[in-house]
């Protein structure tokens, strides 16, 4: 029998899921539904004026490794690119006038002016503290303060969030947003001292398999930006997406243990599956639950989103009166500046900019600044243009610009959300053959997108094996 699975839209998240079915079912027929015209969603790239401009994400890390492999799965490993040695290597902060370097090293650590150094020795003294007594979920800004003391919290705990997620590192819950902190708690009873072991761990495995150790977390991407990604995801579909399909509701119909789900779309009849996933983001999500089950469609609907506004600013170099030898910096949310960061995107990979010009991304607005994504184009280009001279002393305009704002970027895993996924799953078991996906349950990096299609494709996989027996 072949089997009808549909899957709303057609993110990474729903392409990679799509990939990792046609594998595992190769029988089946397999829908995506898109609203958009293209695929890929937040992760595109537009090449405008010899600019090369990423839309939403500027990269993959390979500290899990499920996009680069899927990437070099797909035939794309001559094409992949690692960001460049001095991007890897130096971060910057800004806190109101100039940048200062984020120490990347001990020595560095020990001669920086961003911690005095009662602040330095209250972090080194986080491999001493004892691990956590309580119960229950914890926020990221509780977390650095309780290991790493007030000033490492404010200054290294709010770029980090500030960097990843735009939110409020007081609301937003360690264990969800960065799991692998809480297990290396948990494990070592240190972040240092867990970070450190498993370092140890790895140089001792690359010996003895006689290969170099390569530190994780270099980040990837194309000379063609992530578009190449998506666009080989898509082409490696037995079938297309459907574009220009906006689907609105979702409904079960024939018998409750083996149900048949019948997806809806505005202007169409509709598609019958055997599975049905849903990979949107969750306030599209809620909508489409919101006549199968009430409390399920509210509870997704309770999951916040920030607002970002990326900017890409061209420059003639000879107009950059700096050495751009670094992956960028970041304005730590509790400076309150017009923008969240600057990514030195041509630093970062080939062929961002023409010979001659460099390109600059700009984030703004994040959870604590919304209001921003909301200015006019000319507000916004000269709020940035001031803060670009008070950071890097850049007082020419831009010879190029391209604003593209997220109304609802970023999930934001508040605390409680973990228990939320949890009640969440319980619910879904009354609802057998519908699946939820996408990136608001358990991480927003693509590398998250890309191994929970794999888990989800295993799930869907296994159900309807069971069903069909
Ligand atoms: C500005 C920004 C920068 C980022 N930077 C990075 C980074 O550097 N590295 C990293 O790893 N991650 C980054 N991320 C996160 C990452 O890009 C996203 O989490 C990921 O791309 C989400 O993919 P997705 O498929 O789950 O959802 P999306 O990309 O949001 O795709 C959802 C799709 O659903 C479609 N859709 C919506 N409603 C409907 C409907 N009713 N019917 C049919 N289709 C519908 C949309 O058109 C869209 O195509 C960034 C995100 C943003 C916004």
């Amino acid at each position: 029998m072949s089997h009808r699975i549909v899957i709303v839209c057609a993110g990474i998240s729903g392409l990679s899921l799509a990939y990792r079915l046609q594998q595992r079912l190769p029988g089946a027929t397999i829908t995506l539904l898109e609203q958009g015209d293209r695929p890929g969603g937040a992760a595109w790239t537009l090449r405008e004026n010899g600019f090369l401009v990423e839309t939403g994400p500027n990269g993959f890390l390979d500290s899990k490794r499920f996009t680069l492999e899927l990437a070099r799965e797909l035939g794309l490993g001559s094409q992949l690119v690692q960001a460049t040695e001095a991007a890897a290597k130096n971060r910057y902060l800004f806190l109101g006038h100039g940048l200062q370097p984020l120490p990347g090293g001990f020595a560095a650590f020990i001669s920086t002016d961003l911690l005095s150094w009662r602040g330095k020795l209250s972090l080194l003294w986080e491999r001493f503290r004892g691990k956590r007594t309580q119960a229950g979920d914890e926020s990221i800004d509780a977390f650095a303060r309780r290991r790493a003391g007030n000033e490492a919290a404010d200054v290294f705990a709010d770029a980090l969030v500030t960097g990843i997620y735009a939110g409020d590192p007081k609301l937003l819950s360690l264990p969800a947003c960065f799991p692998r902190l809480a297990d290396l708690e948990n494990t070592y009873g240190s972040v240092i001292k867990g970070f450190a072991r498993e370092a140890k761990k790895r140089r001792a495995d690359a010996k003895a398999r006689g290969v170099p150790y390569e530190k994780p977390g270099k980040m990837w991407s194309f000379p063609g930006g992530l578009r190449v990604l998506v666009e080989a995801l898509t082409a490696n579909l037995r079938r297309p997406p459907a574009f220009g399909v906006t689907v609105r509701a979702i409904r079960k119909t024939g018998d409750a243990k083996k149900p048949v789900w019948r997806v809806e779309a505005e202007g169409h009849d509709g598609w019958d599956a055997d599975a049905a996933v849903l990979t949107c983001p969750a306030h599209q999500q809620t909508g489409m639950l919101a006549d199968i089950d009430d409390e399920l469609s509210r509870s997704i609907g309770a999951i916040p989103y920030n607002r970002v506004a990326v900017v890409a600013l061209g420059f003639r170099r000879a107009d950059v009166p700096m050495p751009l030898d670094g992956f960028g910096f970041i304005a730590p949310q509790n400076t309150h500046r017009d923008l969240l960061g600057v990514q030195w995107c041509s630093s970062i990979y080939p062929d961002r900019a023409p010979d001659n010009f460099v390109l600059f991304r700009a984030m703004c607005g994040g959870w604590n600044r919304a209001d921003i994504v909301a200015w006019d184009e000319s507000r916004l280009l000269d709020a940035l243009r001031g803060e670009l001279r008070l950071a890097m002393n850049v007082t020419a305009a831009p010879i190029f610009h391209k604003i593209i704002r997220w109304d609802k970027a970023i999930p934001q895993y508040h605390v409680g959300h973990l228990e939320r996924v949890a009640a969440l799953e319980a619910r879904l078991q009354k609802h057998p053959g519908l699946w939820l996906g996408g990136n608001a349950y358990r991480g927003v990096a693509l590398n998250d997108c890309t191994e929970q299609g794999a888990i989800l494709a295993e799930r869907i996989h296994h159900y309807l094996s069971e069903a069909q027996g």
